[in-house]
């Protein structure tokens, strides 16, 4: 079959590979489609990632082509979303339904598909039965970024909840993949006025139609304009979908006092977090978290908002052998919403 590998540092191409064999607890799942996330391109340049060759793709959507050993529950045919953190299940934190942050990997990063496992740009790919997730009536293609774009926003906004309280100002930065559905969640979740901030008048375009109220354009004029729209006191949740320099030191300047900036996008932008009187970099009372991925529940619920047409993702569809033409779109950031390759 054809595989979409990292083969070293920088170096990903289309190979062919084995379809690999379901061990026990194992299903082999036919691709029917696979994400292309900012973080993938991420992976392509960091500079090590252990074991290559890797297939890349972590936003998984496919159906049972095979199961290995002892897994029941599912059949030869059936449609299901493969979850993103593939933690240990044993630890107290993947007990309490946080398996992003399982204590398994200590300090690090939670493997899963095309994140340290084999992934989903590939016409195959294996998945241990407990991490699959039941597709419903949803679409097998446009539905793969539910698995990362969807999730990881809706985890971002359980970490705000109980501030986006009606009226509350929610400021999106970054429209793209995960923005896109970010803003759709608060829409539908919360009562929150949403302001989308991104660098491309297209993006913010989508925004609007998707449930901001209000747009801006990210350029040195942004903290006024949010802190104008704010009534000078600005946003109760600030999330940063890019984590750039630029884009982080606006979640700064714009924060409220007692505010919360969730930080997504994994630009390395840092953040001056200086003790002492205002004005220092946050207000008082201003805080930061820094999530990942999300949990399995939220992947239940990202699906049942999915399934109930109160979300939904915005999709361009490549073959998989046009692989590096949706990366040079991502890259370029000419993808509306998300880029999902066919194999
Ligand atoms: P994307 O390329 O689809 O979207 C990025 C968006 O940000 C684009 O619309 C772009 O125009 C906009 N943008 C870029 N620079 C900007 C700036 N200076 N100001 C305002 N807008 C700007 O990317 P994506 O797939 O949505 O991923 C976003 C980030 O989130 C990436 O860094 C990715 O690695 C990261 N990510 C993190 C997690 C996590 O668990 N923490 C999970 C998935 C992705
Ligand atoms: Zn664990």
């Amino acid at each position: 079959m054809k595989a979409f590998q990292l083969q070293s540092p920088g170096v990903a191409e289309l190979t062919d590979v084995d379809v690999p064999e379901p061990g026990p607890g194992e299903v082999l799942l036919k691709v029917s489609g696979a994400g292309v996330c900012h973080s993938d391109l991420h992976i392509l340049h960091a500079d090590a990632w252990a074991p290559l060759p890797m297939t890349i793709g972590h936003e998984v959507c496919g159906h049972v082509a095979s199961t290995g050993t002892g897994v029941t529950g599912w059949d030869d045919g059936d449609g299901a979303l493969a979850y993103l953190c593939w933690g240990c299940g044993k630890c107290r934190t993947c007990a309490s339904g946080y398996e992003n942050y399982c204590e398994a990997f200590g300090r690090g990063i939670v493997p899963g598909p095309g994140l340290g496992y084999q992934g989903a740009m590939a016409e195959y790919l294996i998945v241990p039965a407990r991490f699959l997730v039941p597709l419903g009536d949803l679409d097998p293609v446009d539905s793969a970024p539910l698995t990362d774009a969807g999730l990881t926003p809706y985890h971002a906004v359980n970490m705000a909840r109980e501030a986006l309280v009606a009226k509350a100002n929610a400021v999106v930065i970054g429209v793209g993949g995960l923005g896109h559905m970010g803003v759709q969640i608060l829409a539908a979740t919360t009562g929150s006025r949403i302001i989308a901030v991104d660098l491309d008048e297209a993006k913010l375009a989508h925004a609007t139609e998707l449930g901001a109220a209000e747009t801006v354009k990210s350029d040195e004029h942004a903290a006024a304009r949010i802190l104008d729209l704010t009534g000078g006191r600005g946003a109760e949740v600030v999330f940063d979908f890019v984590g750039a320099q630029p884009t982080l030191e606006l979640a700064a300047s714009v924060i409220a006092p007692h505010g919360r900036i969730v930080l997504v996008g994994l630009a390395e932008g840092s953040l001056d977090f200086r003790a002492g009187s205002p004005p220092a970099a946050l207000p008082w009372g201003a805080g930061i978290v820094k999530p990942y991925g999300g949990t399995r529940a939220d992947l239940h619920d990202v699906i049942a908002l999915a399934s109930r047409g109160a979300i939904s993702v915005t999709v361009e569809r490549h073959p998989l052998s046009e692989v590096k033409t949706a990366f040079d779109r991502l890259q370029l950031g000419q993808v509306a919403g998300r880029a999902v390759l066919v194999p």
